[in-house]
């Protein structure tokens, strides 16, 4: 079904008429914004075009945060915008976007956005109110009902440094209120992952979601898996690597959004045994807010082998309880979680394969006498596994002493470390032992 449901340009541009937040009237100074978005705006001024910063940088800067990136929106078409800049490259088939290189820093250039209208209407297509094509070039006052939300719907002009809003973004700003443009419900139907972005924003920001705009999020959830899962793997880890993922997994289980992501760990969750799944994912969430609060480094399957456990661990103890190996339950468990999860969400093989090592890994902790400690600590991915099974200890899930031993076995000596392993290594069976023998051997005789 291809209906519309946009308002004609005519329509809008009677309906605008933007307040103008003037200098003096807001709190945006240069000095805030990055000297790299500021020369690619110069450059669009001085070559006869409109250069505004738009979006999360205006929305962020008005809090005096530091923006994540700078989002420039100009009058210039693609062609045009790679005619004023050596260090452009045009992307995106959707629509054609600018990036403007500068070492590792890239400015994002968007071309104004349209309106439909009557004869343009086949140019943007909606299939049961979801947009699939959205390809035309349009005018700052058509461009703005296209955003979300009020608060990102802020245009920053480098022609007099004022604001120019549309759409009543500064109130809800100076509110911290979130409110979807136009009529939610079918905002949200247009594109579902605006719900993730609410959650998101809010939990980010502070902001409380309007109450329109709250209303429809539980029924409309459902809406979600229709959206492409290389989409929501880009969106999960926004979601939760932006150092509020324990706050937006509880908003994400509330709004019934979790489940829609994570259909195999939001049953799991409603088997609770003494808190337990809940405690454990909490907990690996917290880490990845702390850790990330330390400035320190987070992998993002470390975050999915998290996230997935649960439903791992389950069905790898059926399959043990039908007679399967440790090793061999968890690969197949693994297997079946992945199989079925990557139709929702759909990470890479590079975050895929050290994911379910990690759980492979779990298994091999419990073998503490002779060759295999030494092996699996030499195993790459020993450390994330290491960090995965404390995890699992502290929230009673695993052996703490299991762990205990573990940490400790990092620590001693060879020495210590061998008479923890019960001096159970008694062939040497690889080659560098073997050869190391026969050296001792040989200065002992000699
Ligand atoms: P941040 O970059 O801090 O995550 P942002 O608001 O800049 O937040 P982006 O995804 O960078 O988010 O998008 C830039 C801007 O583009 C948004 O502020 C919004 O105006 C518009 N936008 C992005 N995604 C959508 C969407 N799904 N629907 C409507 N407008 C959107
Ligand atoms: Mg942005």
């Amino acid at each position: 079904m291809v209906k519309k449901l946009f308002k004609s340009s005519s329509e809008e541009s009677s309906a605008a008429s933007p307040k103008v937040y003037q200098r003096s009237e807001h709190g945006i100074s240069r000095a805030q914004v990055s000297d790299n978005a500021l020369k690619v705006l110069y450059r669009l001024k001085k070559s006869g075009y409109q250069a505004y910063l738009v979006g999360g940088c205006v929305r962020d800067l008005l809090l005096g945060r530091e923006p994540k990136d700078f989002d420039v929106v100009t009058n210039a078409r693609p062609e045009q915008i790679k005619e004023v800049f050596r260090n452009c490259r045009l992307i995106g088939r959707r629509f054609r976007l600018a990036h403007i290189h500068f070492g590792r820093e890239i400015i994002e250039v968007a071309t104004f956005r349209g309106a439909s209208t009557e004869e343009n209407d086949v140019q943007r297509v909606l299939e049961n109110g979801r947009l699939l094509r959205d390809n035309l070039y349009g005018t700052i006052d058509e461009d703005v009902w296209r955003r979300d939300f009020s608060v990102n719907a802020l245009y920053y002009n480098i022609e007099n440094f004022s604001l120019v809003d549309y759409v009543g973004g500064m109130e809800d700003h100076k509110n911290s209120t979130l409110r979807l443009i136009g009529d939610p419900e079918a905002r949200y139907r247009e594109d579902p992952v605006r719900m993730l972005r609410a959650v998101r924003f809010a939990t980010k920001l502070g902001f409380t979601i309007h109450p329109d705009c709250e209303a429809p999020i539980k029924r409309l959830a459902e809406l979600l898996p229709a959206i492409p899962p290389a989409r929501l793997y880009d969106e999960t880890l926004k979601l939760f690597l932006s150092g509020h993922a324990i706050q937006t997994f509880e908003q994400l289980r509330h709004y019934q959004l979790f489940g829609m992501l994570f259909p195999d760990t939001e049953k799991s969750l409603t088997v609770q045994h003494d808190g337990f799944p809940l405690t454990f994912l909490a907990k690996a969430l917290e880490n990845t807010d702390k850790r990330l609060q330390e400035g320190k480094p987070v992998t993002p399957y470390f975050l999915f082998a998290a996230l997935l456990w649960e439903p791992v661990r389950v069905a790898a103890e059926a399959k043990v309880a039908e007679g399967a190996t440790d090793v061999a339950a968890i690969q197949e468990a693994a297997q079946e979680v992945i199989v079925r999860q990557v139709k929702r969400i759909a990470f890479p093989r590079r975050i895929g394969m050290p994911m379910r090592e990690v759980w492979i890994l779990q298994s091999r902790f419990n073998k503490r006498s002779g060759i295999r400690p030494f092996r699996l600590l030499a195993n790459p991915r020993f450390r994330a596994a290491y960090d995965f099974l404390v995890l699992r200890a502290e929230t009673g899930e695993a052996d703490p002493s299991l762990a205990e031993w573990w940490t400790r076995f990092q620590e001693v000596e060879e020495v210590e470390q061998k008479r923890m392993t019960r001096g159970l290594v008694r062939k040497p069976r690889t080659r560098r032992r073997k050869k190391r023998a026969a050296g001792q051997a040989d200065s002992s005789s000699s």
